[in-house]
């Protein structure tokens, strides 16, 4: 299945550059800035003119939406050599720092991570913490590791409240792996 199964709603953007040239190895957490449902989110990517997209959103419901296919390069993380490789997701969050998200939303992504890893044979999350690390690491077959936006761009994204809890998360994915 190229996309997850757990998505209650699509809205595809026209914001993303086919297909990928790059396998998925990466999976990349963004905050969207405001507690948004998923229909919300997918309007803010409808646009031509905004130039900006997701693979999914995550609603401050805890819903998760298809914006564009998981196997198409979206414009999410100001990095096309991140974007070829990474599923993105932005996930509904406060509007200001530590851009908090609710339990629904931390459920519904490590639910997501596990459903992206187990449809692409992958049986182990990586989290450095360690932008140089990551980058320069070569994950194997079955590991996807985690990048954030603000390794690319002068952005907090994914927040401090998420990427505090990436080790948490990286945890709970790994032991339903
Ligand atoms: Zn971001």
């Amino acid at each position: 299945m190229i996309n997850s199964k757990l998505i209650t709603y699509t809205k595809l953007s026209p914001n993303h550059s086919g297909m990928r040239t790059h396998a998925i190895d990466r999976i990349t957490p963004h905050c969207v800035v405001g507690q948004l449902t998923v229909e919300q989110i997918c309007d803010c990517f409808k646009s031509t003119e905004r130039k900006a997209s997701c693979n999914y959103a995550i609603g401050t419901e805890g819903r998760i939406a298809l914006c564009v296919d998981e196997n198409k390069r979206s414009w999410c993380s100001s990095s096309r050599e991140n974007d070829q490789r990474a599923v993105t997701i932005e996930c509904a969050s406060d509007t200001k720092t530590p851009y908090a998200m609710n339990d629904k939303v931390f459920k519904s992504l490590i639910d997501l991570c596990v459903d992206i890893c187990q449809r692409r044979n992958k049986n182990k999350l990586l989290w450095f913490k360690d932008k140089s690390k990551t980058l320069n690491y070569q994950p194997k077959p079955n590991e996807m590791l985690i990048t954030v936006h603000r390794w690319f761009a002068n952005k907090a994204c994914p927040g401090d409240w998420l990427y505090e809890r990436l080790d948490e998360l990286t945890v709970e994915v790994n032991k339903r792996l």
